[in-house]
């Protein structure tokens, strides 16, 4: 079963403007901001302004037109960031396993410098 969203995550206080975000892009489906604490020289966030906890909820229930804007925004956003050469990197959580830390679909958008391995052997 889906899990409920829960409308106290930071991402919704943040979409609802109490508390403030540094914005790099936002349209009537999507928001994107800078992430508070980089793990890169540019760590972005890109996040749909509807109620979905996560990419697997978002692309089970979300409309063709926000699956739409919210593609087109994270390839745009990291265009207009400067990333398209050399590169970047997109990575989004889900759950437990991956350590999704706040329950409102994200996609980071990492870049700015060599990324390393995709992923760290634990
Ligand atoms: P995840 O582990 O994929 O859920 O990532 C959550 C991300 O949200 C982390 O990279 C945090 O640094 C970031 N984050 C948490 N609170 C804020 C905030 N108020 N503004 C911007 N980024 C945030």
């Amino acid at each position: 079963m889906a899990t409920a969203y829960d409308r106290d995550n930071i991402f919704a206080k943040i979409l609802r403007g109490e508390i403030p975000c540094d914005r790099v892009y936002e349209d009537d489906h999507v928001l994107a901001f800078r992430d508070i604490n980089p793990q890169a020289p540019v760590h972005v966030l890109v996040i749909p302004k509807g109620e979905y906890v996560s990419m697997d909820d978002f692309a089970e229930s979300a409309g063709d037109a926000e699956i739409a804007a919210f593609v087109r925004a994270v390839g745009r956003v990291a265009r207009e960031l400067g990333l398209q050469d050399p590169g970047y990197r997109i990575l989004a959580n889900h759950g437990a396993d991956s350590h999704q830390e706040v329950p409102h679909l994200h996609v980071h958008i990492f870049g700015g410098r060599p990324l390393g391995p995709m992923l760290v052997r634990t």
